[in-house]
């Protein structure tokens, strides 16, 4: 048996070549899993957990997971969502399940127009060509406003069809406006808030597997809270403990610990679940607190 028909191993679908691809890895790794790629470049295999890496088109991961090829996917809710309807339409209602979303790939699916163009709000559409690569999410967010317009499809380059007359609005991803500024074009509407996630197919597995899942899934929790988590150790007077411990970001028992030596001073120790930024030193310092010291957190396990 190959270990492509070994069906006691997970296979993970990620995206090959995309904004998502290095983010998507980089998780893998942090949690542990070590690879080598196949010959063909369309397997990663896990060297040292049960794990394969799919790599496939963004738009493929939803069907891969639905289908039962692979147990998870990594995509972005855009497609995650735009497929779903897809399927729901099709008679199939729960194709995967929505798992968690990541950290990375943020991003919103906006209805733009031309500049010169006039907005006063959702209700401007009706009548309207809308272009866009997502067209069950404009079809949905038309029918949830009550509107009636025309839904046109393109598979790319949504943002030159007015230019080319085929459409007066459009429904894209943006994450910082530019190439809508450099169309001319002028964002009015958020339809979706977007974000990378992880789903996995609805089907059941075998116990092994799902034990594996759900290491991998704790790993990623585990990976994702220590991104945005700093420990912090600091000096503070024991008259302002209290007013310190309320400025930590996002800690819950700060440690608490005698200086020897010294009546009026303690040490404070706590794992911070937020960024810690300068602002939050200096209001710290203003509190009392000296001889401060951020460190990044490396794993954490609860
Ligand atoms: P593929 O060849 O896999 O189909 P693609 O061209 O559809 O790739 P990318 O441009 O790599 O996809 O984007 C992948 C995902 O990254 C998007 O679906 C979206 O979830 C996310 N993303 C984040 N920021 C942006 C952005 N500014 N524009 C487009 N997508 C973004
Ligand atoms: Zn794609």
């Amino acid at each position: 048996m190959t270990r492509d028909e070994d069906r006691s191993r997970i296979k993970i679908a990620v995206q090959k070549s995309g904004r998502l691809t290095d983010h998507s890895l980089d998780l893998l790794a942090r949690c542990g899993l070590k690879y080598t790629k196949g010959r063909d470049q369309l397997i990663c295999y896990g060297e040292n957990l049960p794990i394969d890496v799919l790599l496939v088109r963004d738009d493929d991961v939803p069907g891969l997971v639905r289908d039962d090829v692979c147990d998870l996917g990594i995509v972005g809710m855009n497609v995650i969502e735009e497929r779903r309807l897809d399927f729901a339409a099709a008679g199939d209602d729960a194709p995967f399940t929505h798992v968690r979303d990541l950290d990375f790939g943020h991003c919103r699916l906006c209805l733009a127009v031309p500049e010169q163009m006039d907005w006063n709000g959702a209700g401007d559409l009706a009548g309207r060509r809308i272009a866009t690569s997502y067209p069950h999410i404009v079809a949905d967010y038309l029918a949830r406003h009550g509107l009636d317009a025309e839904v046109v499809e393109f598979s790319g380059a949504v943002e030159i069809a007015p230019r080319l007359g085929k459409a007066d609005v459009i429904c894209d991803l943006v994450s910082t406006g530019g190439t809508l500024r450099a169309n001319h074009l002028r964002e009015v509407e958020t339809v979706l808030e977007s974000v990378a996630a992880l789903i996995q197919t609805p089907k059941p597995v075998s116990a092994a597997k799902a034990e594996w899942i759900e290491r991998l899934k704790q790993r990623i929790e585990g990976v994702i809270q220590v991104s945005e988590s700093k420990y912090i150790m600091l000096h503070a007077p024991r008259s302002a403990l209290a007013a310190i411990t309320r400025l930590l970001p996002g800690s819950e028992a700060p440690t608490v610990m005698p200086l020897e030596g010294r009546d009026d001073k303690v040490a404070i120790h706590a794992v911070c679940r937020e960024n810690v930024f300068w602002e939050t030193l200096e209001d710290l310092k203003r509190a009392g607190a000296s001889s401060m010291l951020v460190l990044p957190v490396e794993k954490m396990m609860y």
